[in-house]
């Protein structure tokens, strides 16, 4: 086994990165052997799912484009919860009463199995269980509180309306949620790792499976000049590459993450804290190399759509208002799905060949909906029975009124973002562009998406999204292009950085 320092899918360093080595194994893998499963992506979806199917005697291998945690996994907040973004009136509302306990107790299977893996293989990943709370400051957010709270009711999960919010922000009227988690996600996820080697597993870094051709039930994926065999394929890379229906069935959105040094540690609560402001802010504390550390989330908006710096500064301004700042230690962002119609899609992926699966849609809720995914899917790769599989399966692809609509408006109004705020100016030099930043120009009548280097060397790009063809969009805090159709990302170089692309930005 070997290991290297985990990076992520962003400029920016989350807090989880330092600490975490990248294992490999892939000593005993061979081209020449037919696998059962083929795992793509080592987020918490895959690993969960691995380390299942190698436990059942599966033969497994996991092909990681970069390391372990390169994904969302490694830029989470890592809250784990009973209650999930799509409330459980919601989904009374679009799947009954009976599909809104299901999901309930889907989202606490997803807990369990953390809590359960970190009990059994002795996991040190800060695990800690804490009380939640859920404020709401007007009058719509108390409605909105009252719908959480009779949901959550409704389905078993403890609550109780409390007066006290253990933060100095001024409320109308609060919940407290007993029971609520945090933890380290990488600490967990090598830990996870290292029980899928210890059974036999094999992972591949660095294999950007580009794609996969099927013939007589066996899958052959490719990564250059490797060619992975296996019955199954699992695409656990958050959103399935390539073009396919989850691209017009979920959304992807950017969210915030800020962690500060207070001048006061006590000021630090020892609380999972969520308001009921759309979107939403959070508030946890984690200690980082030894440091109490206050981390502040949230100002999703949907990627490519909004200016992430602003987004930062806006958050920095927010939690200053409240707390006694001495230091911003880290901040950083990330990529999360919205699904069509609240509820994570978990199955084989419609129109491909039998045995490729996937799982994404997670909303911001992805701890507990990716472990229970993970599960799920090795109970349907191994044909045994799970009693979530039904509620959240990709076959369940009905229109969903006003989604398709939602996800093409998506587009237009990011073309006038780009267009209108950015500007594709006409540039006759590039001196114009500072160094370290990066803008969409026309030079000589053709669209150049252009990053100067610190260094003043230009890496230019074409602005057209491999995946399906639209612009992308200079992300200035992670240094990367983002599309605003459909989330693929592309670091400055072009090369691929998060789905659903499979090819590099074009060199100009
Ligand atoms: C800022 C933020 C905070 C969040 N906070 C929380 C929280 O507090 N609680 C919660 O429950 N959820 C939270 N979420 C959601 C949660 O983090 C995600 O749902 C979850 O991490 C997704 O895990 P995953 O394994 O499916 O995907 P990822 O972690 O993204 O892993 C996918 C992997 O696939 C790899 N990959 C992609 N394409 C290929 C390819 N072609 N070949 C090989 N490998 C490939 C990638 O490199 C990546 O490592 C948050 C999300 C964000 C953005």
């Amino acid at each position: 086994m070997q290991s290297q320092k985990s990076i992520r899918d962003g400029y920016q360093a989350s807090p989880w990165e330092p600490e975490a080595e990248s294992p490999s194994a892939k000593s005993n893998f061979s081209q020449a052997v037919i696998y059962d499963c083929l795992i793509v992506g080592a987020g918490i979806t895959g690993l969960t799912a691995a380390l299942k199917l190698q436990l059942a005697g599966k033969s497994t291998v996991i092909a990681e484009a970069y390391n372990l945690g390169y994904g969302t996994t490694g830029g989470t907040s890592a809250h784990i919860n009973t209650f999930a973004d799509t409330t459980y009136m919601e989904v009374k509302q679009a799947f009954g009463e009976q599909g809104a306990q299901l999901f309930a107790d889907a989202v606490n299977g997803g807990y369990n199995i953390i809590r359960d893996n970190i009990a059994k293989y002795g996991i040190d990943c800060d695990y800690e269980e804490k009380p939640g709370y859920l404020y709401a400051e007007d009058e719509q957010q108390m409605k909105a509180l009252d719908q959480v709270v009779e949901g959550a009711r409704m389905v078993g999960v403890s609550v109780n309306y409390t007066e006290n919010v253990p933060i100095p922000v001024p409320h109308q009227k609060a919940a407290t949620l007993p029971g609520q988690a945090q933890f380290h996600p990488l600490k967990y996820l090598n830990a996870l790792a290292a029980e899928y080697i210890k059974a036999g597993g094999i992972i591949l870094n660095n294999t950007f499976i580009n794609e996969v051709e099927s013939s007589d039930d066996v899958h052959a994926a490719k990564a250059g000049d490797i060619s992975i065999q296996a019955s199954n394929v699992v695409y656990a890379t958050h959103m399935p590459p390539g073009i396919n229906v989850f691209n017009m069935r979920c959304a992807p959105y950017r969210s915030y993450v800020v962690a500060v040094k207070l001048q006061n540690d006590a000021d630090c609560p020892d609380a999972l804290i969520y308001d009921l402001q759309e979107p939403y802010h959070y508030f946890r504390t984690h200690v980082i190399n030894g440091e109490k550390l206050l981390l502040i989330g949230g100002n999703d908006h949907k990627t490519g759509h909004d200016d992430p710096e602003a987004a930062f500064n806006d958050l920095e301004k927010y939690i200053k208002r409240y707390f006694d700042v001495q230091e911003v230690k880290y901040r950083w962002s990330s990529q999360y799905y919205v699904p069509a119609d609240g509820l994570p899609y978990i199955g084989q992926i419609p129109m491909q060949a039998d045995g490729i699966w996937c799982a994404t849609g997670y909303n911001g809720n992805g701890m507990m909906l990716a472990t229970i995914s993970g599960d799920i899917l090795a109970d349907l790769i191994v044909d045994k029975q799970n009693e979530f599989a039904e509620l959240m399966s990709t076959k369940r692809l009905k229109p969903i009124d006003g989604f398709t609509e939602f996800v093409k408006e998506n587009a237009d109004v990011a073309y006038h973002f780009v267009a209108d705020r950015f500007g594709i100016e006409k540039l006759n030099a590039l001196n114009e562009l500072q160094a370290g930043t990066g803008k969409v120009i026309e030079i000589d009548g053709e669209k150049v998406a252009a990053y100067k280097d610190e260094q003043g060397a230009v890496h230019a790009l074409s602005p057209v999204c491999t995946h399906m063809k639209c612009f992308v969009n200079w992300n200035a805090a992670e240094k990367s292009w983002d599309c605003p159709c459909h989330g693929a990302r592309y670091d400055i170089d072009g090369k691929v950085i998060t789905g659903p692309a499979r090819q590099p930005l074009q060199p100009l």
